[in-house]
């Protein structure tokens, strides 16, 4: 069985005006504060998508994306994980499981866990127990924890049967 792993990292600012947009799930910020980017800057589906493809070698989003694209603006995020899978099963890929973790203060994203496993699983085509999504402060540090944004770090296992 062929494997292949890939690894993805993404980071928005925090904004005012902006949704707040994490795995597809609208969350709200306690100070009102959403993502900025040019799509939905979902940072957990983006992170998540650049593991898919360099798992395969295929650059990153930016390349199948470009953000300068008008088709892009205000993207659902789901919609580009869903075409990125497309490339994934068109070269005869399969995911294995993929895991992320987020980085943010506020807010609080264990209550919305699930919901975002189940949304990215069926986008991904496999069972919510092969998505791993994990959340982390940073523990007031950087970027993150002064909550000018929210990271995410993300990897991805294909095989080829
Ligand atoms: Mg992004």
């Amino acid at each position: 069985m062929n494997l292949r792993i890939g690894n993805g990292y993404d980071i928005h600012r925090l904004v005012p005006g902006r949704p707040l947009i994490l795995g597809g799930q609208r969350l709200t910020h306690p100070e009102g504060l959403g993502l900025d980017g040019h799509s939905d800057a979902d940072v957990l589906v983006h992170a998540l998508m650049d593991a898919l493809l360099g798992a395969l070698s295929l650059g990153d989003i930016g390349r199948w994306f470009p953000p300068d694209d008008e088709r892009w603006r205000g993207a659902d995020s789901l919609v580009l994980l869903e075409q990125v899978v497309g490339l994934v099963r068109e070269r005869g890929w399969q995911v294995v499981n993929v895991d992320a973790v987020v980085i943010a203060e506020r807010p609080r994203l264990r209550p919305h866990i699930e919901a975002m496993r189940a949304l990215i699983a069926g986008r991904l085509g496999v069972e919510p127990e092969r998505v791993g999504v994990k959340a982390t402060t940073n523990e007031r540090l950087g970027p993150c924890g002064r909550e000018e944004g929210i990271a995410c770090h993300a990897v991805a296992l294909l095989q080829q049967p």
